[in-house]
């Protein structure tokens, strides 16, 4: 049965912020979220953050706030100043509900028993920690500045000032390495208690350095046998120890599974803030520039020309409809496809299903539900394709 979270979560009542702080020390070979390591940019660019946070505060119609999201970039290396500037401004702009998400995200080399105290004063009560792998050798291999050490030394410091939820991102499918790393990973987060993983497969993308090294073939990829193989072993190894595979790359144990997100796949309304960040009304989607220097300069002259926007049809409510629920466990509805957008969307989707009827391997239809099983959810950009119009 899907868990009683994600109901809540579809309330039209669900509002978030997301602030992307555009930093970091040093960029890791195989990213590709937009950040700088011009740090000296710091300051400019809080002091347009907190604009843009003037500027949006009635976009939703609601200043309530059920979910704060600080990503990145690195949220963790702004200073205590920084950061509590940023909360007095949200707090003077929105309401953030009593029980509120506030999630932070981390890297490990920042957790310090001073910053963790200091996050949690602010009333950040989910860390989301980067500790990508507990093999020294792996995280080498992905430019990390930390070791395997040092994020068992953070998950313990986090744990002792009192942050009960806590979230791990590991990486897997990596040329090179084998289960038994991921293994190692899996085990440490396992004996830690760590309430929520996520758990990505190592992509490969064209403008990041490895993208750059894969073209010239200097960087192999996994064979795809390979990279199924260790999906599954992801999967069943944290479904076997108690947590709930719930999104194609997030597992949880009851009651862990991340608000902020799931708002993401069931609808939520949210502003986002920061530049490259993306905000949802119901009937529009805003993107913000991927660009620190422009977005300051725009929202500082008043130009405010930072973002771009579009205004949603039903196809595309639908096809983000597709995208959204399919990969999550609660899969998606037949009976509110039809009741929201209607017979055309309903008959291809009824047509589409025929494609799959032999394929029980990658989805199944459970009553009024098309859910994915963990193979389909590997190989489910390809089946949402077929799904969209
Ligand atoms: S992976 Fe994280 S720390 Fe590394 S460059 Fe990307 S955002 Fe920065």
């Amino acid at each position: 049965m899907p868990p009683f979270f994600i109901f809540m979560l579809m309330t039209p009542s669900a509002t978030g912020l997301y602030i992307h702080v555009p930093f970091c020390k040093s960029k890791c070979p195989y990213c590709d979220f937009y950040s700088t390591v011009k740090l000296n940019y710091t300051d400019k660019f809080l002091s347009a953050l907190l604009k843009e946070m003037e500027l949006k505060k009635n976009l939703l119609g609601t200043s309530r706030l059920t979910s704060v999201y600080f990503g990145g970039g690195t949220p963790s290396i702004l200073t205590g100043r920084q950061l509590t500037t940023i909360f007095e401004t949200i707090n003077k702009y929105f309401t953030i509900s009593a029980d509120a998400e506030i999630t932070f995200e981390v890297n490990p080399e920042n957790v310090t028993k001073e910053n963790a105290k200091l996050w949690k004063s602010l009333g950040i009560n989910r860390i989301s920690i980067g500790t990508q792998s507990f093999d020294d050798y792996v995280l080498k291999f992905l430019g990390r500045r930390h070791s395997a050490a040092e994020n068992i030394e953070a998950l313990n410091l986090l744990t002792e000032v009192g942050f009960t939820n806590i979230s791990a991102d590991i990486i897997y499918g990596i040329p090179g390495f084998d289960i038994k790393s991921i293994e190692k990973s899996l085990e440490t987060l396992i004996n830690h208690s760590i309430k929520h993983i996520s758990a990505y497969h190592l992509s490969i993308e064209p403008n990041t350095v490895f993208g750059v090294l894969h073209k010239k073939n200097k960087l192999k990829t996994l064979p795809d046998d390979d990279s199924l193989k260790q999906y599954l072993f992801v999967c069943n190894t944290l479904k076997t120890n108690g947590y709930n595979h719930y999104e194609i790359s997030n597992f949880s144990l009851k009651g862990f599974e991340s608000r902020h997100n799931s708002g993401y796949w069931f609808g939520m309304k949210y502003i986002g803030v920061g530049p490259s960040a993306h905000s949802y009304t119901g009937d529009k989607r805003l993107w913000n520039n991927a660009n620190v220097y422009k977005y300051i300069k725009s929202i500082e002259t008043g130009q405010n020309d930072f973002f771009e926007e579009e205004t949603l049809t039903t196809k595309d409510k639908f096809n983000d409809y597709v995208i959204t629920s399919l990969r999550t466990s609660e899969g998606l509805s037949l009976s509110r496809v039809k009741n929201d957008f209607g017979n055309r969307y309903h008959t291809h989707i009824i047509n589409t299903l025929k494609k799959y009827e032999d394929l029980p391997e990658l989805l199944i239809l459970d009553n009024d539900k098309i859910i994915l099983t963990d193979k389909g959810l590997f190989v489910s950009d390809g089946i949402m394709a077929d799904f969209m119009i």
